[in-house]
């Protein structure tokens, strides 16, 4: 991964691949040109690396020049086109091949088939290395391209995010996330897990993802997702994994520009922990850690009575059953805390005495990852 400016980045394509597809585009036009001397164009800044490499493949004599235009900036495709440096030699008759690095939607492109409406040329072919097909919005035919890529912002190999980037020799794609702290929060009943949580989203803005709540939205809502979860609850049966896993993708969905999440409520299998971690990866991220507020049964079982006397919540009331409760904990949570710690992601956080205490215990788990 590399960060440039305020931006992460991962690797896409290997110098050795862009290699390949270099060498095929030169032997295809070679074959196709002919004996013909063919002028080269490139189209500055972003396809000197294109333009240098490619030209030393060509296996017959040529010509090389460029055209300078400018349509981005920083992450985004503008209408606006400049032309900075226009063409400064007589094409008349001669067969033009332009070089892009990069084609995108294709403003660009329209730009540069303006510049040739009036030379004379024999024939205009147009070859760019990279092509996103689904942000191209124009007609203009593309004679040679050498990768499609799918329509995310990239890096290397020429292409910059403002300024930076272009000299590295392989291919970066943004991050589909940033940087992100996911949190897996637990913590047995009467540990103070929500205060908790609220405090942690506050304070490292992060998105407090509560399974419970998001079933009771989709359910409440009539989502798609929520009628098929209904569907096997309604039927006494457990709602799959995967419909749970959609349901927080959507939520992740939703908050893709969040510093992170908190997951709360889920996972509770090793099946869930693995699938959790797939869905991460697919938004180019990861579960940070397994934050589990830790406290002595002993203490849990006093403050749950305690609760159920200002309650009145049933099920806090009788110690039988929070005992059951508590043991219940342990015997779900066992399983998660190998599978994180085998990742080096558990961590246990003395979960007794005030909430500002257990507060800063929490921030200085945190602040380490
Ligand atoms: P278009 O005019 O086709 O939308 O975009 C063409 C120009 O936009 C390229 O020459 C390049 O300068 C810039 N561009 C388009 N997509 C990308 C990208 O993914 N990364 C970078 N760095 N520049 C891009
Ligand atoms: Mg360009």
């Amino acid at each position: 991964m590399i960060k440039l400016h305020d931006k992460y980045f991962k690797p896409f394509i290997s110098a050795k691949e862009i290699d390949k597809a270099m060498t095929r585009m030169a032997t295809e036009i070679a074959n196709d040109i002919g004996d013909e001397i063919p002028v080269f164009i490139g189209i500055l800044n972003g396809s000197f690396m294109v333009v240098s490499d490619f030209v030393k493949k060509y296996p017959k004599p040529c010509e090389v020049t460029f055209i300078k235009l400018a349509s981005y900036e920083g992450v985004k495709s503008t209408e606006d086109i400049q032309r900075l440096i226009g063409l400064t030699q007589d094409l008349t008759g001669r067969t033009v091949v332009v070089l892009e690095d990069i084609i995108d939607t294709g403003n660009t492109l329209a730009e540069v088939h303006r510049i040739f409406k009036n030379e004379q040329v024999k024939s205009l072919k147009i070859a760019t290395l990279f092509y996103k097909p689904e942000a191209y919005k124009k007609d203009y035919k593309l004679h040679y391209i050498g990768i499609e890529i799918p329509n995310k912002f990239i890096v290397g190999y020429g292409l910059d995010y403002d300024g930076l980037g272009r000299n590295i020799p392989e291919v970066y794609q943004i991050k589909e996330t940033q940087y992100m702290t996911n949190l897996v929060l637990f913590g047995p009943p009467g540990a103070g897990k929500g205060t908790q949580a609220e405090f942690l989203k506050e304070k490292y803005n992060l998105v407090h993802i509560s399974t419970g709540d998001v079933f009771r939205f989709n359910i409440k809502n009539e989502t798609a997702l929520g009628m098929l979860a209904k569907s096997y609850m309604d039927k006494g049966a457990l709602v799959p994994d995967q419909v749970t896993i959609d349901m927080l993708e959507a939520e992740v969905e939703k908050n893709t520009d969040a510093n992170g999440f908190i997951f709360d409520g889920f996972p509770r299998t090793n099946a869930q922990a693995k699938a959790l971690d797939v869905l991460m990866q697919s938004k180019d991220s990861s579960i940070s850690a397994m934050i589990a507020l830790e406290v002595d049964d002993e203490i849990l079982v006093q403050r749950l009575i305690g609760r159920g006397k200002t309650s009145g919540r049933a099920d806090d009331a009788d110690e039988s059953i929070i005992r059951n409760r508590i043991k219940e904990y342990y015997d779900k949570t066992a399983i998660l805390k190998d599978y994180y710690s085998a990742q080096n992601k558990y961590f246990g956080v003395d979960g007794v005495g005030s909430v500002e205490d257990i507060t800063i215990r929490l921030s200085n788990a945190i602040d380490k990852l």
